[in-house]
């Protein structure tokens, strides 16, 4: 036999999967709802104008070239992504307690961050338990063990019939933790279900944590995505870091630059105030950090760190991201009211309250797998198959066919 022939097929991606079947449907007015990826309202793509300009700039500038980053990546983009995440006035990074690197986007950070724990923790009797929402964005149940962890364990997060946070078993769950475990936890725009805690809830939950002496384990992809706005969204990130527990914390500009494909994002250590001597550790996370990076792939791509920086460090570029951040957001929050209005207005049977109460780019619409099924094949309108809409993915001309497939589906 040859080498290769005991190869057996991987299973498909759930959300790339979707996309590929969607691709291969010759209909002509299919319609993608399934990869969270931002479209316009002709259903296009869309590359910010600022990112447009900044690599112009790249480009005019002649000391522009192609050499390696640093293996940690840019220090302008560290220093500047992290101001955004944890605010100009964090009091964690005054200090000197947050050790950013550059990564292959969110992605890429939460890899290295929980293979660092694996390798720190490789000495110890056991390694930590990690604790992934239920539901949550299917990759981290995958990293979690490729990391070198185990298996993910779960905790209670959806709300079954509220469609919002299951606060109390969440709680619970988490209150079930054995110290020392790694909690991961979405920053705002929770995928897929858009339901977020409120910051009384997270109030709660760092009290939970504090107690436990959890670890957690912020995954911020869709900042400026939940409420349009960069700062709020930033709330619950900033109140665990003002907290000054040890956390960690993974960063991606995907979403909200609209760098997909340039893989783009920031991991960020924070280190506790109970942190014996911060320089010494600060040093000492960052060079582990870098003994991750580097036999995994050596260093990070400029162009998206250059884009970022260009787009953070300029006062006039970054007014101009934030109107084009909350122009994406509101035109998902439009997409949510046309699409509740139009299934009250249709008569489909159900409460779609949670289309317009759930935020970032996803509706978890309660759905059934055989609906979903149903919808692709008698209406070629594609989602995951647990009733996850990429509200992005609507437009005012397909919202009315969609509200009327889904009462097709639901009838
Ligand atoms: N975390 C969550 C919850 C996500 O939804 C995504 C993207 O869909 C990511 C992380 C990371 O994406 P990327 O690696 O493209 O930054």
């Amino acid at each position: 036999p040859a080498f290769f022939d005991g190869v057996t097929l991987a299973p498909a991606d759930p959300i790339l999967g979707v996309n590929e079947a969607y691709l291969a449907d010759e209909y002509p007015g299919k319609i993608s709802l399934g990869v969270g990826a931002y479209r316009t309202d002709q259903c296009l793509p869309y590359v910010l104008p600022v990112v447009k300009r900044v690599e112009q700039q790249i480009w005019d500038d002649p000391k522009t070239n192609h050499e390696y980053l640093p293996i940690d990546g840019l220090p302008a983009f560290q220093r500047l992504a992290s101001n955004l995440i944890f605010g100009e006035n964090s009091d964690a990074i005054s200090d000197g307690r947050v050790v950013t690197v550059q990564t292959l986007s969110g992605s890429g950070a939460l890899r290295v961050g929980l293979t660092f724990i694996a390798r720190f923790y490789a000495d110890a009797p056991s390694l930590p338990l990690v604790y992934i929402p239920s539901p949550t964005w299917n990759n981290h149940r995958d990293i979690v063990p490729d990391a070198g962890l185990g298996e993910a364990r779960t905790f209670r997060y959806l709300h079954a019939t509220s469609g919002g946070v299951d606060l109390a078993g969440l709680l619970a769950d988490l209150a079930d933790a054995p110290a020392g475990s790694i909690v991961i936890l979405h920053g705002c725009a929770h995928n897929p279900t858009g339901a977020d805690p409120t910051l009384a809830e997270w109030s709660d939950i760092l009290s939970i944590v504090r107690e436990r002496r959890l670890v957690p384990f912020f995954d911020v992809a869709y900042q400026g995505f939940a409420s349009g706005d960069l700062d709020v969204d930033a709330a619950s990130v900033r109140l665990f870091a003002d907290a000054g527990i040890d956390m960690l914390l993974s960063q991606s500009f995907a979403k909200n630059m609209g760098l997909y494909g340039q893989r783009i994002g920031s991991l960020s250590v924070v280190l506790s105030k109970r942190t014996a001597v911060v320089p010494v550790t600060a040093k000492a996370v960052r060079s582990q950090l870098k003994a991750v990076i580097r036999p995994m792939y050596s260093s990070p791509p400029a162009h998206g760190a250059r884009i970022v920086a260009g787009v953070l460090g300029n006062p006039v570029n970054y007014r101009a991201w934030q109107q084009e951040l909350a122009g994406m957001a509101r035109r998902i929050g439009d997409m949510r009211i046309a699409l509740k209005a139009a299934l009250d207005a249709n008569g489909t049977p159900g409460d779609w309250t949670r289309i317009i109460k759930q935020r970032g780019m996803f509706s978890y619409t309660g759905l059934s797998k055989a609906h979903v099924a149903y919808l692709r094949t008698t209406h070629h309108i594609y989602m995951t198959s647990d009733g996850r809409v990429s509200m992005a993915g609507l437009t005012s001309l397909t919202v009315q066919r969609v509200a009327d497939a889904i009462k097709d589906a639901v009838l």
